[in-house]
């Protein structure tokens, strides 16, 4: 039966059957030539096949008898529009056959340009152009990228024959050779094919566009394409289409080229044209970095300044038609501009930030629309730190500042051994001449990546732009050698494991580690955050343990604090000196006595928290970590202590093993440890009531929260707040004053969850501490499940890490339950999260839509956090985002 479905889309001639609006059947590379043809903008014609054909392929091996020919039928009308005929040897049409999925994916997956040519068209390339070099330059690139891409032969054989004769002929350039090298180096190339694949380049430009078909669909499952789509959360089942354009040539000669135009600078968000182009040049040598090019402005002035005024002319008009910054690909031909693909652009968290509010400024979109449209991770590298301005440093070399932000780390050359180091916690600075895809792993794993070569559109560029980590391209004094394990620049030599600091603002490679600040905030982020606020309705906390996170928390906007491990504050200085006294102490008179000179101290903390929280409520948890953790292991340590407490080494060591568990976590530790020993409970809500009103006193507001970890059982906590009430009378009392507090519980356990509406008679409020919650749920060890849940992941066994994002599914369904049964309870019930998963931005949204009141998370993910909870009441209104996420 013939079937009934269209598999290709024809475009070119100032109309397309498609359009924008089918990215997920044409790809985006394919809807935006449609749209841009429809617009009427010079595009090459060309067609693209169906990207819903992709995973059917992939699956079944074959593809739909019906294509063959609708393809024919497209081909045919091609070759009227161009007025060029595919496989004629006197007008030979070429095409490119280039992928293109509906989430762009740069250079991850295939391009074949040139396509058609073989012994006898190539004689009509020549006689058409009269440029023999152009034709031969031609021909070698396209069996070049065939035995690559279709042969699967990698790029290294053909380049080494290439290197050779460039070497012999001592040409800077590839197309510096001379046609009959070139011609030379195209029978060399097929050799190469038929030598490793022993069947013959194919002459046939049918078979030649089939398994280039064939092959692009194909790239949809190399590793780094699926590397990619997982860092960047894409759907596996998107698959690609393939686009079949009638080629534009930009190695016509020197007023021909071929670059990549940005309508905003995508570092900073500056409202300024820039890119990068190279002239006799194909697009492809300007993305893979092997030629370094020229900065677009050059293009103004000169003989090609038409060719700039052209491309600023449709750059403007394709930002404003598409509501967004548009990275544009264009080749010129003999002067004649042609548009070969728009998409949105990749851009920095800065210049998101700041293009979504300048497009307010100018018009283009609503408040809430840029709100909806910075996605909140990115906002991240807004905090990256920098080097110090004044710091004296060491610069090796200099490139372009491609992704901004400084990191520090060793030197590595090779991508594998990035991703080996880095999963050891070695933090590591990817080197590399210049990187292919085959490096994206490598990128992941590194804190920034230097490259050799290359421009700011160059692969390493886009893609750790994307990710938004350092980088910095094209450090022509570098020079690096991999297989030595070195680098050298302006006469030194930085060796494999040595340590430097890249400096992707600057473009700066520093030797050693530079002393790095923290960055300063402008004025736009302030402004989309100040629509963020004004839509949001959950509430933003931070976690906080010192008075310093306290006041880094309030400058990233955070409204109060919602967990204070209290525990931390015990390692500090002679504190645990103390705290090993206490627990160590044979009876409870030794443990008042120990607890009793840990109480100003930890009076003295609280109070500097309240302080800088000025009035905004405070929550402490009382003591969490199992007891054991604050005592020395090894025999050396234990014998020190030993000696510092007049304990006999055996008794010692006889303690220290007797508080041992097999199962930390689920043994003596959080609400446990207040009931067995209530002494703690009460010197802990002695020093935070003291403080308070110390606080008080001196006319700052306090609003305090004292909860109670690890409730299993409603009884649990009616214990501990009968003291933490009892203390607090007591030191009204003594102070003479009362200050508003509340006593709640966390929610981490499932019994506490399913019993909340039991628990909640005693809280006042709950927090969902969702890394036990998680745990607990789960089954799974926070601390050993390091070993296996990467491989689940990896597996799709598990979408995400659930220490990560929230398992909405398990863990959110208890959320709900004992949101409900604790509102039961009491109706006004304050609830908040203040897991890891605080902060992350899918799991924020599930908050809101839960109904929590605030959220809870580090202070450098407050900002993430107030943005993700401006987009859950925005996506609630059911105002969505028109664009897709940056990256
Ligand atoms: C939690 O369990 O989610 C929590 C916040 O507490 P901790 O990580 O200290 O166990
Ligand atoms: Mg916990």
């Amino acid at each position: 039966m013939p079937s009934l479905e269209r598999w290709v889309y024809f475009f070119g001639d100032g109309r397309a059957d498609g359009s924008a609006a089918m990215r997920d059947i044409l790809g985006g590379k394919g809807a935006g030539l449609a749209e841009m043809a429809n617009l009427g903008l010079p595009v090459p014609p060309g067609f693209t096949i169906s990207a819903k054909l992709c995973l059917t392929f992939l699956e079944q091996g074959t593809l739909p008898d019906a294509l063959r020919s609708e393809v024919d039928r497209h081909l045919k009308h091609l070759e009227q529009s161009t007025k060029k005929k595919f496989g004629d040897a006197r007008t030979p049409l070429l095409v490119s056959v280039r992928s293109g999925a509906a989430v762009s994916m740069p250079g991850m997956m295939e391009t074949i340009l040139n396509l058609g040519l073989n012994d006898a068209t190539v004689q009509g390339l020549l006689a058409g152009s009269k440029n023999p070099r152009f034709a031969y330059d031609s021909y070698r690139r396209f069996v070049q990228m065939y035995g690559d891409v279709v042969f699967d032969l990698g790029q290294e054989p053909f380049a080494e024959v290439l290197a050779e004769y460039k070497r012999r002929r001592r040409a800077a350039r590839d197309i510096d050779l001379p046609p009959d090298d070139l011609a030379a180096v195209v029978r060399e190339f097929k050799a190469i094919i038929q030598a490793k694949r022993g069947v013959p380049f194919p002459d046939d430009p049918l078979a030649q566009l089939w398994g280039a078909i064939e092959a692009v669909f194909k790239s949809w499952r190399t590793r780094r394409a699926i590397d990619y789509r997982r860092v960047h959360g894409i759907p596996d089942d998107l698959g690609t289409a393939v686009n079949v354009v009638a080629m534009v040539y930009g190695n016509l000669g020197d007023d021909s080229g071929t670059g990549v135009a940005f309508t905003r600078d995508c570092r900073t968000g500056a409202p300024t044209l820039n890119g990068d182009y190279l002239t006799n040049a194909q697009g492809e040598d300007v993305v893979s970095g092997v030629r370094t090019p020229e900065a677009l402005a050059k293009l103004k002035r000169g003989r090609l300044a038409k060719v700039y005024r052209e491309l600023a002319r449709v750059a403007s008009r394709l930002e404003r038609h598409f509501h967004d910054v548009q990275d544009i690909e264009f080749t010129f031909e003999h002067g004649r501009l042609y548009l070969l693909q728009t998409r949105r652009a990749q851009r920095t968290g800065l210049a998101a930030v700041r293009i979504a509010v300048d497009l307010v400024s100018e018009g283009r979109i609503s408040p809430d629309e840029a709100v909806q449209r910075v996605p909140p991770r990115d906002l991240a590298q807004l905090f990256h730190p920098m080097v110090d301005p004044h710091a004296a440093v060491t610069v090796v070399a200099t490139g372009l500042p491609a992704s901004p932000g400084a990191a520090i780390g060793e030197v590595v050359f090779d991508a594998d051994e990035a991703a080996t180091l880095a999963q050891r916690g070695r933090p590591v600075i990817l080197v590399r001449p210049e990187t292919s895809p085959e490096d994206f792993h490598g990128i992941v794993a590194a804190r920034a990546v230097l490259t050799a070569r290359g421009g700011m559109t160059s692969h390493a560029a886009v893609v750790a732009r994307g990710m938004g980590k350092t980088c910095v391209v094209g450090a022509q004094d570098v020079v690096v050698d991999p297989a030595a394990g070195r680098f050298r620049a302006n006469g030194r030599t930085v060796k494999r494991g040595q340590v430097i600091t890249v400096d992707g603002t600057s473009g700066r490679v520093i030797l050693g580690a530079a002393k790095l600040v923290e960055p300063k905030i402008g004025s736009h982020y302030a402004q989309l955050m100040a629509w963020a606020d004004q839509r949001r309705r959950l509430r933003v906390r931070a976690n906080a343990d010192t008075p310093e996170d306290a006041t880094r928390a309030r400058a990233f906007g955070a409204e109060g604090i919602g967990l204070c491990r209290t525990e931390h504050m015990f390692f500090a200085g002679d504190r645990i000196t103390a705290m090993r006294q206490m627990i160590v102490a044979p009876d409870e008179a030794g443990r008042r006595s120990a607890l009793a000179r840990l109480l100003p101290m930890q009076r003295e903390d609280f109070a500097g928290i309240f302080a800088a929280m000025a009035g905004y409520p405070v929550t402490i948890r009382l003591l969490d970590p199992p007891l054991h953790e604050f005592l020395p292991h090894t025999r050396a340590e234990i014998a020190t202590l030993a000696r510092a407490m007049r304990l006999p080494l055996a008794r010692l060591t006889r303690l220290v093993a007797s508080l041992v568990e097999v199962n930390p976590m689920l043994g003596h530790r959080g609400c446990r440890l207040g009931i067995t020993y209530p002494e703690i409970t009460e010197m802990q809500a002695r020093a935070i009531f003291e403080a308070a009103c110390r606080v008080v006193a001196r006319g700052t507001k306090v609003v305090a929260e004292v909860m109670i970890p690890l409730v299993a059982e409603a009884e649990e906590l009616r214990h501990q707040a009968a003291i933490v009430r009892r203390v607090a009378q007591e030191v009204f009392q003594a102070e003479g004053r009362a200050v508003p507090y509340a006593v709640g519980t966390m929610i981490e356990l499932p019994r506490a969850a399913l019993t909340a509406d039991a628990i909640a008679k005693d809280a006042e409020f709950f927090s969902f501490g969702t890394n036990d919650l998680t745990q607990t749920t789960f089954g799974l060890s926070r601390d050993d499940a390091g070993r296996f849940l990467p491989f689940y992941v990896e597996r799709g066994i598990l979408k995400e890490d659930p220490f990560q994002v929230l398992d909405q599914d398990g863990v959110g369904k208890l959320i709900e339950v004992a949101v409900r049964l604790g509102r039961g309870t009491r109706p006004d019930l304050k609830i908040g999260i203040c897991g890891e998963h605080g902060g992350d931005p899918d799991s924020v949204k599930f908050c809101h839509r839960t109904g929590l009141n605030y959220v809870s998370c580090s202070p450098f993910r407050v900002a993430i956090a107030r943005l993700a909870a401006a987009q859950a009441a925005l996506e609630e209104q059911g105002v969505t985002n028109r664009t897709r996420a940056t990256v």
